[in-house]
């Protein structure tokens, strides 16, 4: 998502990249939050491919457990999955 939410006002960030300045909000934020989205996040996922800045979004939104909405072209669903995934790596590096 965009929007000027920098926590440092004066340094570039990615958001000022982002391909969702102007769009609709709604279209982010479907009704399902579903591991394997269909059409309601289609549009989303479609604008967020085309992204220059989807892996720093994505990443964000993981660092962050953004847990509503579509960011770097996941839906919330997927991101606490790879969230665990990445824990579990972590607290069981050689599994
Ligand atoms: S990846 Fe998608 S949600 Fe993230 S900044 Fe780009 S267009 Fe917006």
């Amino acid at each position: 998502m965009s929007g000027s939410f920098s926590e440092d006002h004066m340094a570039p960030d990615w958001r000022d990249q982002a391909s969702c300045v102007g769009e609709d909000p709604e279209i982010f934020f479907p009704l399902s939050d579903s591991a394997s989205p269909g059409d309601e996040a289609f549009l989303a996922r479609t604008i967020c491919r085309r992204c220059s800045v989807l892996l720093a979004c994505r990443s964000w939104a993981i660092e962050h457990g953004e847990d509503d909405g579509i960011w770097g072209a996941t839906t919330a669903a997927q991101r606490r999955k790879i969230r665990r995934a990445r824990l579990s790596r972590e607290k069981w590096p050689d599994r």
